[in-house]
């Protein structure tokens, strides 16, 4: 399972409030809205705010995928990346010289992001 963090100095408050590895985003943003309201005085997140805070929350988990989720039956697989960037550069390389694809077309890689799994 992915782990979520976040620390409110990454959004620029001078605080020293930090979540090391949440179980789900929406675990983290409970008691980021706690926290919000008893150290901060926010009452609710502004849209704004919150999206300052999902664009700076941390994901930290194992990526992996194989060719066989999306139907190809040529056995590759990658386990173990740090990252989804990661994993798909080194797919893309993969996709080149086994299948013969240049680019990867983006209804491929739209079904390739849906069967990348995160552990
Ligand atoms: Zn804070
Ligand atoms: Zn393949």
């Amino acid at each position: 399972m992915p782990k979520y963090s976040f620390k409110c100095a990454d959004v620029g408050m001078d605080c020293g409030f930090e979540i090391v590895n949440a179980g789900s985003e929406e675990e983290l943003l409970e008691m980021l809205k706690i926290h919000a309201k008893d150290s901060h005085g926010v009452a609710s997140i502004p849209p704004e705010l919150l999206n300052k805070i999902k664009q700076n929350i941390r994901k930290t988990g194992k990526y992996y995928f194989s060719c066989s989720s999306v139907g190809m039956n040529c056995g590759f697989e990658i386990m173990g990346a740090s990252s989804e960037q990661e994993l798909l550069e080194e797919l893309a390389i993969h996709a080149k010289m086994s299948h013969g694809m240049t680019s990867i077309p983006q209804d491929t890689l739209n079904k390739i992001k849906q069967n990348i799994k995160v552990m």
